[in-house]
C-alpha cells in the first residue's frame, strides 16, 4: 500500500524563513563550521537544540572533570598571571578557574607576551564564563589547553544588561571541537532575533495549541533558545515534544484510516462448524483473558473492513490458541489463514501444535479427517521440492484452511484460493511495510493480526505499531508453576558445579532441561546478540550496546571467552555427573531437518538436555521443561531473558531459571540480570528495559549532528504527552484525511517521512 502525498504547505508566506541557506545570513566561515554538524538552513539550526543548560549561579563541579574528555564548564575565573618563559622562549599565561571549590588550570601559550595580555585583561578574577576544551593533567593537576571561552554578559552593551545576561541560563549545545557551544548559540541568536511568526509555520493546529496553552513554533523556539530562566526553557521543550508526537501520531492515524477505509469479505463465525468442534475437543478451558480478546476478535472478523490489531500478551498467556480460534472462524467462514513465525523451528512446531489440537479436525481427505475438516500446510523455505509442491497446492487450491509459514511465506510467489487473515506470531521487527505489505497481497486484504514476542508498555506500543489497534491478553492459564528466576556468578566453581548436578536430577525426575549460549562455536561471533526483545535495530549488535555488546569490556580484560553451543555440549557429555544423559544441540546453522529433530528429541526425552543458542527464543512450548541454565546471561537483554526463561514452567511443574554471570555488581550488566530475577511481570520488565537503555537506543536514532524528528521525544517518559498527541492527531485525522486544512502538519509529516525517522518507522 502506498501512502499517496499529502498536499504540499502553501509557500511559507513573507520571506523564505526556515528554508533559508545559513550561507546567506550568517556569512561563510560560519556557516561551513555549521555545515559540518549537518545544518545547513535557517530550520537546522533551530531545530538543533541545546542539550541541557549551565545556570551562571551554578558553577560546574570541577572534580567531576575525566582527563581526555571534551568539556564545557561554567566556572568563575580565580586568578590570570602572564610570564616568559627562560627555558623555551616565548610566553605563558596561567589562568586558575574555581568551581568555589575545585579548581582547573586554563593554560595559554604564545610567542611573546603581548598576545596574552588579551586573555589577562579579559579574564579579570570574578568573571564566569563557559570554559570549553580537552581535560589534560600535568603535574598531577587538571587543565585546559588553549580552552576556548566566553564571558558570561560580555557581549551586552551596558551594565544593567550584562546583568541580565549575566542571570541567563546558557544553552549548552552539542558541538564539536570546530564549532564551540557559543558559536552555535550566536548563530541562533542572529538568526531567530529578525524572524516573524508568519516565516515559521506551525505544524500544530492553532486550536490544539489553544486547548494546551502551548506556546507557538516560533515562541517555542525562543523559549528554547534564548531563555531568561530554565522554566520558560522547559516550556518551551514541552510544546516541541508535543509537536514531535502529534506530527509522528498523525502521521500513524492515517495510515490507519487509509486501512479503515479498505474493504474486505466478512468472516462471521458459523453455527456448528470447525471452531465449536475445536473448542469441545479443548482439553483446558480458556482463560477469562483468551475468552474475551476471543470475542474481540470473533467482532473484528465479521466486520468487512479489515481487522489490523496487535495482540499483546506475556510469555505463557496463551497466544497461540487465540490466534488458532481467529483462524478457524475465517475457515468456517469459508477463507483460509496464514500464520507466520519468525523461525523455522517455529514455524514447525505451530504445525505440529496446531495440528495436535485439532485432530481430526486437520485430517481433510484422509480416512481420520471427520466431516467438515480441513488441512494445515506447513510452508517453509527449506522443505524438499516435492513437500513444497504439495504445500503450494494445498495453499492455492483451498484445500489447506491453515497454512503455517516463516516469513518466505511472503517473499514467494504463494498463492492462496481465498486468504481471509493473516497471523504474525511473536515477531517484534516487524516494520510498517512488512505489514503494508502484507496487506497488499491478496486482492482484498486480509484481516491481520500480530502477535508480539515481548509485551511492550502500551505508549511504546501506540507508536512502533501505531497503524495498529491494541489487545491486550492478561493473565496466565491456571496451575501454570511459575518460574523461580536465580543469579548463579560464573566466578564460584562450587555454584556452576552444582548446576550440573541439578541438570541429572531433573533429567532423573523426567524433566526437560534447556542449556543457552550466547555463540554457536568458538570462532563465531555471538549467535544472536540481543536487541533487548524491542523493536529496535537487526541484530542488536551496533545501537543496543546498552544491553548488548558494549558491556562486555565491564567484565574486565580478565573474562573467559563466551559460552558457545558446541563446546559447552562436548564439556558436559564429558561430565560424569551427566553420564549416560544424550545432550541435543540446536542453533540457527543446522539444517532444518536436524533442527525438527533436536527439538522432537527434546520433547520426547530422546535427548532430555538441549544445549542451543536463542533459537529457543521465541515461542517454543515443551511443556515437560523444568529448568533452563543461562550461560553469560549479562550478554543478553531483560526481554529477551524473559522470553527464554518463559521456555520453561509452562506445564504443571514449577521451572528453574539459573542465570550465570560474569558481570560485576554495580554494571548495567549485573543490574539487568539482577531485575530480572526480581519479577516475572513481562510489562515491567520491558519498561525497566528501555529505562536502562541509552536514549539513542531507545529510537535507534543518531543523537549527534542533524537529528530525526525525534529528538526530544523519549516513548517511555513522554508516555502521557504521547496518548494525548494520539488523540489529538485521531481528531484531526478523522475531520479531514488529507490534513489539507493543517498544511503545516501536513508538511511536517513529509519532512520527517523524508527523514531518517521513515527509517524508525520502517525498522520497528
Ligand atoms: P504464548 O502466549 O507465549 O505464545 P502459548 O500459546 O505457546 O503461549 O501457550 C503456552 C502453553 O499454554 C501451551 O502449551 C498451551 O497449550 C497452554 N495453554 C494455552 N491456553 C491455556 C489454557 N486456557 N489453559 C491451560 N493451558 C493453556
Ligand atoms: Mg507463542
Amino acid at each position: 500500500m502506498v501512502t499517496p502525498a499529502l498536499p504540499v504547505a502553501p509557500d511559507a508566506g513573507p520571506g523564505p524563513g526556515m528554508d533559508e541557506p545559513l550561507k546567506r545570513i550568517l556569512g561563510a566561515r560560519t556557516a561551513t563550521s555549521l555545515a559540518k554538524l549537518g545544518l545547513e538552513t535557517t530550520g537546522d539550526l533551530l531545530r538543533h537544540y541545546p542539550r541541557r543548560y549551565a545556570e551562571p549561579g551554578t558553577m560546574t563541579d570541577l572534580a567531576s572533570l575525566v582527563v581526555g574528555e571534551h568539556v564545557t564548564v561554567m566556572a568563575r575565573v580565580a586568578s590570570a598571571t602572564v610570564r616568559s618563559m627562560r627555558s623555551r622562549g616565548g610566553a605563558m599565561m596561567q589562568a586558575v578557574v574555581t568551581d568555589d571549590v575545585h579548581r582547573l588550570n586554563l593554560t595559554f601559550f604564545s610567542k611573546g607576551p603581548g598576545a596574552l595580555r588579551v586573555h589577562e585583561d579579559r579574564l579579570r578574577p570574578g568573571a564566569v564564563g563557559l570554559f570549553t576544551g580537552t581535560v589534560g593533567e600535568y603535574r598531577g593537576e587538571r587543565q585546559l589547553t588553549h580552552p576556548d571561552y566566553v564571558l558570561v554578559g560580555a557581549d551586552a552593551d551596558d551594565e544593567a544588561a550584562a546583568l541580565t545576561e549575566a542571570s541567563r541560563p546558557v544553552p549548552i549545545y552539542p558541538a564539536s571541537a570546530a564549532v564551540p557551544t557559543w558559536r552555535i548559540q550566536r548563530a541562533v541568536r542572529t538568526v531567530l532575533d529578525p524572524l516573524t511568526e508568519e516565516q515559521v509555520p506551525d505544524p500544530v493546529p492553532a486550536e490544539i495549541l489553544a486547548r494546551h496553552r502551548y506556546p507557538s513554533l516560533l515562541r517555542a523556539l525562543r523559549l528554547v533558545h534564548l531563555p531568561f530562566t530554565t522554566s520558560e526553557a522547559h516550556q518551551g521543550l514541552a510544546r516541541l515534544r508535543f509537536e514531535e508526537a502529534l506530527v509522528l501520531q498523525a502521521e500513524l492515524a492515517r495510515r490507519r484510516a487509509q486501512v479503515a477505509a479498505l474493504r474486505t469479505t466478512a468472516r462471521p463465525a458459523r453455527a456448528g462448524g470447525l471452531l465449536e468442534a475445536f473448542d469441545a475437543r479443548l482439553p483446558f478451558t480458556l482463560t477469562a483473558g483468551q475468552q474475551e480478546v476471543g470475542e474481540q476478535l470473533a467482532t473484528d472478523l465479521a466486520q468487512s473492513r479489515p481487522m489490523q490489531r496487535l495482540l499483546q500478551g506475556d510469555v505463557g498467556s496463551g497466544k497461540t490458541i487465540v490466534a488458532l480460534r481467529a483462524m478457524l472462524q475465517v475457515v468456517d467462514a469459508g477463507g483460509q489463514a496464514a500464520i507466520l513465525a519468525p523461525t523455522e523451528v517455529l514455524a514447525a512446531q505451530h504445525h505440529r501444535t496446531i495440528r495436535a489440537l485439532l485432530g481430526p479436525l486437520a485430517e481433510a481427505g484422509t480416512l481420520m479427517g471427520e466431516a467438515g475438516a480441513t488441512r494445515v500446510a506447513l510452508l517453509t523455505g527449506s522443505l524438499g521440492a516435492r513437500a513444497r509442491k504439495e504445500a503450494l497446492l494445498e495453499a492455492a487450491s483451498g484445500q489447506a484452511g491453515i497454512v503455517v509459514g516463516t516469513h518466505a511465506l511472503l517473499g514467494e510467489h504463494v498463492q492462496f484460493a481465498d486468504l481471509g487473515l493473516i497471523v504474525v506470531d511473536e515477531q517484534h521487527r516487524f516494520g510498517v511495510e512488512q505489514r503494508d505489505a502484507l496487506r497488499g497481497r491478496a486482492q482484498t486484504t486480509p484481516h491481520m493480526l500480530v502477535m508480539t514476542a515481548t509485551p511492550i508498555p502500551r505508549t511504546v506500543a501506540m507508536t512502533l505499531f501505531g497503524d495498529l489497534e491494541i489487545s491486550e491478553l492478561a493473565g496466565l492459564p491456571d496451575g501454570r508453576a511459575g518460574v523461580a528466576t536465580h543469579v548463579v556468578p560464573a566466578g564460584r566453581p562450587a555454584w556452576v558445579g552444582r548446576i550440573w548436578q541439578r541438570v541429572r536430577e531433573e533429567v532423573d525426575a523426567g524433566n526437560r532441561v534447556y542449556v543457552v549460549c550466547p555463540r554457536i562455536d568458538s570462532d563465531d561471533a555471538p549467535d544472536v546478540l540481543d536487541d533487548g526483545g524491542l523493536l529496535l535495530d537487526d541484530d542488536g549488535a551496533g545501537a543496543s550496546g546498552g544491553s548488548g555488546a558494549s558491556d562486555h569490556a565491564e567484565g574486565g580484560p580478565a573474562r573467559p571467552p563466551l559460552s558457545a553451543v558446541t563446546e559447552v555440549a562436548e564439556q558436559l557429555r564429558a561430565m560424569p555427573d551427566l553420564d549416560g544423559v544424550r545432550i541435543g544441540t540446536l542453533h540457527g546453522r543446522l539444517p532444518a531437518a536436524e533442527k525438527d529433530q533436536a527439538m522432537a528429541d527434546l520433547a520426547s526425552g530422546a535427548a532430555p538436555v538441549l544445549v542451543a543458542t536463542t533459537v529457543v527464543e521465541v515461542g517454543v512450548d515443551v511443556p515437560e521443561a523444568t529448568l533452563m541454565v543461562i550461560l553469560d546471561a549479562d550478554r543478553f537483554g531483560i526481554s529477551q531473558l524473559h522470553q527464554l526463561r518463559g521456555r520453561v514452567g509452562r506445564g504443571s511443574r514449577p521451572g528453574t531459571c539459573l542465570l550465570v554471570s560474569h558481570a560485576e555488581p554495580g554494571t548495567d550488566a549485573f543490574e539487568r540480570v539482577e531485575r530480572l530475577a526480581s519479577t516475572t511481570d513481562g510489562f515491567e520488565l520491558a519498561r525497566l528495559d528501555l529505562e536502562l537503555r541509552r536514549e539513542g537506543d531507545v529510537l535507534g536514532a543518531s543523537q549527534s549532528g542533524k537529528a530525526s524528528s525525534l529528538r526530544l521525544l523519549r516513548v517511555v517518559r513522554d508516555a502521557d504527552l504521547i496518548a494525548r498527541a494520539r488523540q489529538d492527531a485521531e481528531a484531526l485525522v478523522a475531520e479531514d484525511p488529507a490534513l489539507a486544512a493543517w498544511p503545516g502538519l501536513a508538511a511536517a509529516i513529509e519532512d520527517r517521512l523524508r527523514d531518517e525517522s521513515k527509517e524508525f518507522i520502517d525498522r520497528s
